[in-house]
């Protein structure tokens, strides 16, 4: 790879803190550092993993303008490969941009956004999926989102893709000899063999795109929309969520007139709230805006919390309310169980065939309770450490390769020809190839050959 010029940049935030740390690195970064650094050792030979204590000073002046620490990294053996010093110096504002200002002076161009990660990624330390990493960790809003975000970046994403692809590659070749050398006569068991390999991909896609999903939510939280009847205790719900004042709790039906957004965490995973006007049928223009935005929130929630008031009859609004919710990606919530109860059996029946909670506003207890099945629905039984953050980039591709493999197997199942079969499974690959950065390459045809001794 080509020399690029060496770049600079404030590695910590800005503000006042104890230490900060400028970062330098490329072909020059010893030099340039060395010509602004006082110290009893000289940089320019400096060893790898070493610090060295000193002052910087201005470039022409010579005024110093830090007491300093720096650490050397030699190439490859730095965050970005090439060379690299970080320089530790007083977190305080002036003294970081100073310092920053005079490596640029004495040599050094100020980084882009993201390019230490970038030049990591070109020079091979890091796929595409542990730089994105890098950016996730640094967005993390929750610890667990972080988790993620590291085990990315330590290359699980990686791994994963890396192992799936080379099963794919096994497949490929038998495929490929038996497209090449059809008088073997081994076609059925080759098909045989694909729908077992492409069955076996097909799970492993789906797991990945289970555990996308997850990240999804642990970056951008679990969308919840709550929606009832008016009076049903939605607003309530939403304040025993946020602990918050912000929605207006009042006992006029229809005052909820627009979807009351709030944001709240449960252990670390974040939660978007959607409070929405009642979804009924009503004449007030104002309303029905706040009707419509349900409507709306209803389709983009990974979950819905459907309220019913159990203190009172059911009616066909509850009925409707029922109908429009989504079976799987709901929870009814039977509300005011501290009353005494006044639905009929056909209706409490009817909640028994649904995932249902019964629940009180007025009780502590309950709050808990409906936070743990909230969990369980959205993350299933097993709530394990989560392994990376998948971004839209990474759920479009898993998507089109699970449908790649889809028609790999509707293929191999119906009969078609195996040059059909191959160009599919061949484009799962590449999408997934994709994930981590990697583009098709020749080495594709020189692993199916080296795998595959075909002058037996
Ligand atoms: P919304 O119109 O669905 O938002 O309902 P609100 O949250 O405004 O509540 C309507 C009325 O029901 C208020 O007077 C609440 O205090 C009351 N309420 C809400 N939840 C409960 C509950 O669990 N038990 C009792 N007894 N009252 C509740
Ligand atoms: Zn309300």
């Amino acid at each position: 790879m080509a020399q690029q010029d060496t770049i600079a940049a404030i590695a910590t935030a800005l503000g006042e803190a104890s230490i900060a740390v400028v970062r330098v690195s490329g072909e020059h970064a010893f030099t340039i550092v060395d010509r602004i650094f006082q110290g009893s050792n000289r940089l320019s030979n400096a060893p790898s993993h070493r610090v060295y204590y000193g002052h910087l000073v201005t470039l022409e002046e010579r005024k110093r303008i830090d007491e300093v620490l720096l650490l050397t990294f030699r190439s490859p053996k730095s965050y970005t490969t090439e060379d690299v010093i970080e320089i530790q110096c007083h977190g305080g504002v002036q003294a970081v941009q100073s310092i920053l200002l005079e490596v640029l002076r004495a040599g050094a161009r100020l980084a882009e956004p993201g390019e230490f990660t970038k030049r990591a990624f070109l020079g091979g330390r890091i796929d595409l999926s542990q730089a994105e990493g890098v950016m996730e960790a640094i967005g993390a809003k929750t610890p667990l989102a972080l988790q993620a975000a590291l085990s990315q970046v330590e290359g699980a994403l990686h791994q994963q893709v890396e192992d799936l692809r080379r099963t794919m590659i096994q497949t490929m070749a038998h495929l490929e000899v038996t497209i090449d050398y059809p008088e073997h006569d081994e076609e059925d068991i080759t098909v045989q063999r694909v729908r077992n390999d492409a069955q076996m991909i097909l799970e492993r896609i789906r797991s990945l795109r289970l555990e996308a999903e997850r990240g999804r939510i642990l970056r951008e939280g679990i969308k919840i929309a709550i929606v009832g009847k008016p009076n049903v205790g939605k607003s309530s719900l939403l304040n025993r969520f946020a602990r918050t004042n912000r929605a207006i709790v009042t006992e006029i039906p229809g005052t909820t007139r627009d979807v009351i957004e709030e944001r709240v965490s449960i252990d670390g995973i974040p939660l978007l709230l959607f409070d929405t006007a009642g979804v009924r049928e009503t004449e007030d223009v104002v309303e029905q805006i706040g009707v419509q935005k349900s409507r709306e929130t209803l389709e983009k929630a990974d979950l819905t919390l459907l309220l019913l008031d159990t203190s009172r009859p059911l009616d066909e609004n509850d009925g409707l309310l029922l109908e429009s919710v989504h079976r799987e990606r709901s929870l009814l919530i039977l509300n005011k169980r501290d009353l005494p109860l006044a639905v009929g059996v056909d209706w409490q029946s009817l909640a028994l065939s649904r995932r249902s909670l019964a629940y009180s506003t007025q009780i502590e207890a309950d709050q808990g309770k409906l936070e743990d099945e909230i969990k369980q629905l959205v993350f299933g039984s097993e709530l394990g450490d989560p392994t990376f953050l998948a971004n839209a980039r990474h759920l479009s591709l898993l998507e089109r390769a699970e449908v790649a493999i889809r028609r790999v197997l509707d293929d191999a199942n119906s009969g078609v020809t195996l040059d059909l079969v191959a160009v599919d499974l061949h484009e799962a690959w590449i999408l997934l190839g994709e994930m981590i950065g990697e583009t098709p390459r020749e080495d594709l045809l020189d692993q199916i050959f080296s795998q595959f001794c075909l002058g037996k």
